[in-house]
């Protein structure tokens, strides 16, 4: 067991990125494994992988592109409009369902094939969204059902759980790569590179945190 090797989950946004560059921190040895899951914006992948050029990691797309015809949702649906608030008592429709529980579900069996048993992954139970599948109980859950599913003993990390997208910026410029994050990634819903559209939730959100943190930055100097 190669305890000094992680694999990332990584999708080239500014979540999965600051964590992979969390994991070059952490572990010796990072994978980053991206999907394919009939998302509408498929140049996510091709960021994803100069990323991890860049980063000098390994780097690895599955095509789980199934999962997108499963359900009906406005990542993966030309037709399905996108909403641009939470709706009450829901989820908005940028939910896929059962997403990062396929993700894991290959993750895991691609790391142990690799000899590796850490996992990382960029969820928050802050996101404003509240995605069922990024919260800390299934992820505590889910590691316990990969565990006993491959009678291995996987550790999955979340460094960025309890964190807010200010913090998740800090935490990018702590780590040297705030620059990086800012211009190479793509979070943006309407699939526009770094600083993106600025009006979808997911710019909203990103750009709030970065004002947030340069202001406190810009406070403390
Ligand atoms: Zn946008």
């Amino acid at each position: 067991m190669t305890k000094d090797a992680a694999l990332v989950v990584f999708s080239g946004g500014q979540d999965s990125t600051t964590c992979l560059f969390w994991a070059k921190r952490e572990f010796r040895h990072v994978h980053a494994l991206s999907f394919l899951y009939g998302q509408k914006h498929s140049k996510e992948v091709e960021l994803a992988e100069a990323i991890a050029r860049k980063a000098e990691v390994p780097f690895k797309v599955m095509d789980v592109s199934f999962i997108g015809s499963l359900g009906h949702n406005s990542l993966t649906d030309p037709s399905v409009p996108m909403d641009s608030e939470k709706p009450a008592g829901t989820y908005p429709n940028t939910f896929v369902p059962g997403r990062n529980l396929f993700f894991f579900f290959f993750s895991a069996i691609y790391a142990r094939e690799l000899g590796i048993h850490h996992l990382v992954t960029g969820v928050s139970q802050t996101d404003f969204s509240g995605y069922p599948d990024c919260r800390d109980a299934f992820i505590k859950s889910l590691n316990v059902t990969l565990n006993l599913a491959m009678d291995e003993q996987f550790a999955i990390h979340t460094p960025l759980m309890w964190i807010d997208k200010a913090e998740t910026w800090a935490l990018a410029d702590e780590l040297g790569v705030l620059d990086l994050v800012r211009h190479d990634t793509l979070t943006c819903y309407n699939g526009i590179p770094g600083d993106g559209c600025g009006h979808c939730p997911a710019c909203i959100l990103r750009r709030e945190g970065l004002e947030k943190y340069l202001a406190s930055k810009a406070h403390l100097h």
